[in-house]
């Protein structure tokens, strides 16, 4: 029988909320998933009255449906259309603004308002691998995003092990989940064996340890540590899609003027939906803005896309003029270039951009259809950068 390690505690949903509420106590906004608009999504919580007790989702390619369970779980879903980049990287941000006064001066307003600290509760595995990747792009080089590292450095994170995968979930290909690694606070895994949902809670960090003690919690037993163990097991099992990862960046970088291209742009709307969705994606562009006597500019920085058309308007032209070379742009990118620039995928597998693709465009079956073409007629590999 597994042994619970010396900070495994056991929790009920009463101890969740006294997190909840020790959080807000201490300054922290607190996030966790909601149900909204049929979607589970992230927003503001006060307790675990927010959270989506009894619901579920189905995903498919093209597909998100909400439906209730059969039990009390607070986490039993996989992930929804919002990611916590929402709040690390906001979708609008702005980055300063000029006034000119009446004697003539301009005065220069810096950077964003105050940055709240967030606490993010029920970050998944795939997610907090999401955050680590986004973490290299804004603060791993020489230039850090100041904004991305103030609302990084203060964030207070409970991630939960996934109890249920997505049809469309591909977590176990990317080595990110079912269960949480590493970066979070306090990690929980939802038991569900009796009336009342139970937890199996450990800390990774002294802050997250401080806060298990504040909440007076038992020691969990070690069945319970057994249990929780199991409840991942599971949910690996459960994971049916794949992505084969090996050797895909020298794979892609040989697949340039491949015919699949062409087949999936015979298919995309170029909507941009699976780079808003997912949690990596980092496109941003900046735009200006003034009032009509041109007194004061404001400078705002927008998510913004690679399949979008503007995206690419450089010297006076537009550089992927085609949804082929656009789509070709973001599969090539995101599981391989990625790896030059970042040194890790990225793509962490949740599934996010399969199933809120409008037209059920998934990205394993697109890598799958290139690798078959790939090796039936290998081509010279191509250095994309
Ligand atoms: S590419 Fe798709 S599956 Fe991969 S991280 Fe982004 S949204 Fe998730
Ligand atoms: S792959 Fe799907 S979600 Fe992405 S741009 Fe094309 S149609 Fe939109």
């Amino acid at each position: 029988m597994q042994e619970a390690t010396a900070s495994q505690v056991s929790l009920t949903a009463r101890h969740i909320d006294g997190l909840i509420e020790a959080l807000r106590e201490d300054g922290y906004t607190v996030v966790g998933p909601t149900v909204a608009d049929s979607a589970i999504v992230y927003d503001e919580i006060a307790s675990t009255a927010d959270l989506p007790e009894g619901w579920t989702d189905m995903q498919q390619p093209g597909k998100y449906r909400l439906s209730r369970r059969d039990d009390r779980a607070l986490f039993g879903y996989a992930v929804g259309p919002h990611s916590w980049k929402k709040y690390l990287f906001p979708s609008s941000l702005k980055l300063w603004s000029t006034e000119r006064a009446e004697d003539g001066a301009l005065k220069i307003e810096a950077g964003p308002e105050e940055v709240p600290k967030y606490a993010f509760i029920g970050v998944r595995g795939c997610e907090m691998a999401a955050i680590r990747v986004q973490d290299r792009v804004f603060a791993g080089g020489r230039h850090h995003d100041s904004d991305y590292m103030t609302r990084r450095e203060s964030a207070f994170i409970v991630a939960v092990n996934c109890g249920q995968a997505a049809e469309t979930c591909f977590c176990t290909s990317m080595g990110t989940g079912p269960a949480v690694e590493s970066g979070y606070d306090i990690a929980l895994t939802e038991l569900l064996d009796e009336a009342e949902p139970r937890y199996v809670a450990e800390a990774e960090t002294s802050i997250g340890a401080a806060y298990l003690q504040r909440l007076g919690a038992a020691d969990a037993t070690a069945q319970d540590a057994e249990a929780a163990q199991q409840v991942v097991e599971k949910t690996v099992a459960s994971i049916t899609k794949e992505l084969d990862t090996d050797g895909i960046k020298e794979m892609l970088y040989g697949s340039r003027e491949d015919n699949r291209w062409d087949d999936v742009a015979s298919r995309c709307l170029s909507c941009t939906n699976c780079t808003m969705v997912c949690p990596t994606c980092f496109c941003h562009s900046v735009t200006e803005t003034s009032d009509l006597q041109m007194s004061s500019f404001e400078h705002t920085r927008q998510w913004d896309s690679c399949f979008s058309m503007e995206f690419t308007y450089v010297a006076g032209g537009v550089v992927r003029d085609t949804t082929r070379s656009r789509y070709r742009q973001w599969l090539t990118h995101k599981l391989g270039s990625w790896i030059d620039q970042f040194g890790t995928s990225g793509c962490v597998g949740c599934g996010r951009c399969i199933a809120w693709c409008p037209v059920g465009i998934d990205i394993t079956e697109e890598a799958a259809a290139l690798r078959k073409s790939h090796e039936s007629s290998p081509k010279e590999v191509e250095d994309a950068t």
